[in-house]
């Protein structure tokens, strides 16, 4: 087999996880013993870990691995990069794109690795604010451009599900170092991603 996919989960985690779900299933009211529900636990304590496998990922090590010399030196832009996380206050998804640039200065990364250290930092509990920083500081102190700017909007499940129930509302963040915190710089940016 040329390529084999396999997903592999700590089985203690998975076990506590999974003990853990049960409960709170029967403490919401259904059957555990159900048949729909008879594998939900498990199935629930794995997405769970899926979802927050950020947590042993080294987002420095992911870009450093991908760093080259190149004199190129106009600013580089990734945008639309799917993005899902949760949100550390109700552990519900939100979602939405990111989209991130940088000025080189010296060095050049390879492409992929911007929407890998998205998912890095997404797979974590988060709040949008948090996730955008922790992008741009890992970028601008990792590859040392003369600019990073990200940019973030994403829809809350908290917010559309629960509580104000606002379905089409989305929430903005943005950051900017070096190059991008000169209006002009930034301006363009905005521009060429279309906001
Ligand atoms: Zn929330």
């Amino acid at each position: 087999m040329p390529y084999n996919k396999f997903e592999e989960y700590n089985m203690q985690v998975t076990d506590d996880v999974k003990t853990r779900y049960k409960h709170i299933i029967n403490d919401l009211g259904e059957d555990t013993q159900r048949e729909g529900l008879l594998k939900t636990p498990e199935r629930a304590a794995k997405a769970m870990q899926f979802l927050t496998q950020g947590y042993d990922q080294d987002p420095v090590e992911i870009l450093k691995g991908a760093m080259f010399k190149e004199s190129y030196n106009e600013m580089v832009i990734v945008k639309d990069i799917e993005l899902y996380s949760l949100c550390e206050h109700h552990i519900l998804p939100f979602f939405g794109k990111a989209h991130i640039a940088y000025i080189p200065n010296g060095h050049i990364v390879g492409l992929s690795k911007l929407p890998r250290i998205v998912d890095v930092f997404a797979r974590r509990l988060q709040v949008q604010e948090r996730l955008t920083e922790q992008i741009l500081d890992c970028i601008n102190d990792t590859l040392q451009p003369q600019g990073v700017a990200v940019v973030i909007e994403a829809a809350h499940m908290c917010m559309m599900m629960r509580g104000v129930q606002k379905q089409n509302s989305t929430t903005t963040t943005s950051g900017f170092r070096g190059q991008f915190e000169k209006i002009e710089t930034r301006n363009e940016f905005l521009k060429l991603i279309g906001k």
